[in-house]
């Protein structure tokens, strides 16, 4: 076999450059996958490695040549690393680096301190051999099901790559030195060590290739397979149509449930043949909305299945644009059940409102009752006045009221003279008359603010608010004198007597009473129709 060392290198730089490219293309479909990113590099890296190999040939830039053989493992490392990444493996980096290292190191002693070159190519073959059938015992042991096949592949080629390596090294039948390239052609190990890298860096590249695309499919099958299962998982049944003639493109399980038509007799018909719209309007408004909004969300359509029951469909839709026609998926829950419920839960709550609508109405009507009640509690029936009941309330209040703001306030106790003879003489009902007439003589004649009170049969309480005692004794007097000489009674003569007191600090209601109580008995004992009066201070 006859090889020109121009035609070699010329055909391999070819390589080198198509294989950056193939990788640049992947990297970029790709990436991302961990791991691509460090395979370009690799490639670049050994590409840049293998031409500066070749300055040998060029004796202004010979020196160049030291950095090939370093620079063409420093390549084979990061091929490992990506390898690595791409298997979601960690990167032992540490011993990476010692690797590295320790080939640098073997090298360069063979090459400055001990100029050997055949212990040079040695210590590549050895180190470039382990690293290959590391690699491959990674790419093989590691390999996901999803790129099995690539994986074993590309692990052949680093196998069969390293084993050559290795044999190369065993045969140790290198020439001690070359003196001239052209040497390479006699020699078929040399050959080999020449070329086996190349060929093994096609396939590997191939490889990887393939590892992508396998990985990248195994994916997008693993993304269809989810799809499909969440497409059949719901409770609504979804349906990808064609936008031009609603023809059924696909659809999931559901369909039968929803509309008694079977997911394949289905597909490849026209939503409109399968006349599931019960009104024509909703559906024109539906594709309508779509084509306006590009989605349409929850509205609720009548639908019609195919035995002619209807059901409400809670209804939503998407514009898609598939083999670059617009197609609408839409998805139908079958909602006439809640429906149902949420009628009677609405007819149950008109129910409840009405029925507490009357039972406020009772309940206004209990409550004017009540008041009613209170007032006549506090009430007495004849005259009008306050009872005792609220004369205690009204008493604890003016106490407290007395002792914040400091006011004097004072009751007046009236007693009909003899009013006994006028029930006697006249009956008990002008007796009542005349109780009612006093009373409203005497309201009459206290001011609003004063409170009137009926304390017994004929006796009267007047609570003369924020009113001294000499007022409220000129005020009796009043009332005394209007009785005397009034000619309204349905009496001949009608006089009253008038026990005036007011309030001392510290007594009670009981004390402040009983004080009015003694006065009105000292009217009555000094003759009666006059006002005895007791100042708070005596
Ligand atoms: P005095 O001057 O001492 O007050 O003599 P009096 O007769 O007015 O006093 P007494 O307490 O002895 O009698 C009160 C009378 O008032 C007794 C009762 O028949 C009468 N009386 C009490 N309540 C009513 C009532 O609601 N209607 C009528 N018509 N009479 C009543
Ligand atoms: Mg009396
Ligand atoms: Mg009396």
């Amino acid at each position: 076999m006859k090889l020109d060392i121009g035609t070699l290198v010329f055909v391999t730089s070819l390589l080198w450059l198509c294989q950056t490219a193939a990788l640049i293309v992947q990297y970029r479909i790709g990436k991302a996958y961990r791991g691509m990113g460090w395979w370009l590099i690799a490639v670049i890296v050994q590409s840049v490695g293998f031409w500066t190999m070749l300055a040998v040939m060029f004796p202004p830039i010979y020196v160049l040549a030291m950095f090939g053989n370093p620079l063409m493992y420093l390549g084979q490392i990061f091929l490992i690393v990506g390898i690595l990444k791409f298997l979601d493996r960690p990167v032992p980096v540490r011993m990476l680096s010692a690797i590295y290292a320790s080939f640098v190191i073997s090298y360069y002693w063979f090459l400055f301190v001990d100029a050997n070159l055949s212990a040079r190519t040695a210590v590549f073959n050895a180190f470039i051999g382990f690293l290959a059938l590391a690699t491959a015992a990674y790419l093989f042991r590691r390999k996901k099901p999803q790129f099995a096949s690539a994986a074993n592949f590309t692990a052949l080629v680093f196998f069969i790559f390293g084993l050559i390596e290795f044999i190369i090294l065993l045969s140790n039948s290198l020439p001690s030195r070359y003196s001239e390239y052209s040497q390479v052609k006699e020699d078929p190990i040399a050959l080999l060590n020449f070329i086996a890298p190349i060929i093994s860096s096609v396939l590997w590249t191939y490889g990887l290739i393939l590892l992508v695309n396998q990985r990248l499919n195994g994916d997008v099958q693993l993304e269809k397979e989810k799809l499909r299962l969440i497409f059949n998982i719901g409770p609504q049944a979804e349906l990808i149509t064609r936008m031009s003639d609603s023809l059924l493109v696909d659809a999931n399980n559901e369909l039968v449930n929803l509309t008694g038509y079977d997911r394949n007799e289905a597909l490849g018909q026209k939503i409109i043949d399968l006349d599931l719209w019960t009104t024509p309007e909703d559906r024109a408004s539906y594709m309508e909305e779509l084509g306006r909004e590009g989605q349409v969300d929850q509205r609720e359509f009548a639908f019609r299945r195919r035995d002619g029951a209807s059901f409400v469909g809670l209804t939503s839709g998407r514009l898609i644009v598939i083999d670059d026609e617009p197609h609408v998926v839409t998805s139908v829950l079958d909602i006439t059940v809640r429906k149902e419920i949420e009628q009677k839960m609405q007819a149950l709550l008109a129910e409840k409102n009405a029925q507490y609508e009357t039972l406020s109405l009772i309940q206004d009507q209990l409550l004017k009752v009540n008041g009613e009640l209170e007032r006549l509690s506090a009430q007495d029936k004849l005259t009008g006045f306050f009872n005792r009941h609220k004369l205690t309330e009204m008493l604890e209040h003016e106490i407290f009221r007395w002792s914040r703001y400091g006011n004097p306030s004072t009751l007046v106790m009236v007693d009909i003279d003899h009013f006994k003879r006028i029930n006697d003489r006249f009956g008990h009902l002008t007796g009542d008359k005349v109780l009612v007439q006093l009373a409203a003589l005497l309201q009459a004649k206290v001011r609003k603010s004063d409170f009137c009170f009926r304390w017994g049969g004929e006796e009267f309480l007047l609570l003369l608010t924020e009113t001294g005692y000499e007022d409220a004794l000129l005020t009796a007097e009043k009332l005394r004198l209007f009785v005397e000489t009034s000619s309204d009674f349905p009496v001949e003569s009608l006089t009253i007597s008038l026990g005036v007191v007011t309030w001392s600090e510290g007594w009670t209601q009981e004390e402040w009473i009983h004080q009015a109580d003694m006065a009105l008995y000292q009217a009555k004992e000094q003759g009666r129709n006059r006002v005895v009066g007791t100042a708070s201070h005596e």
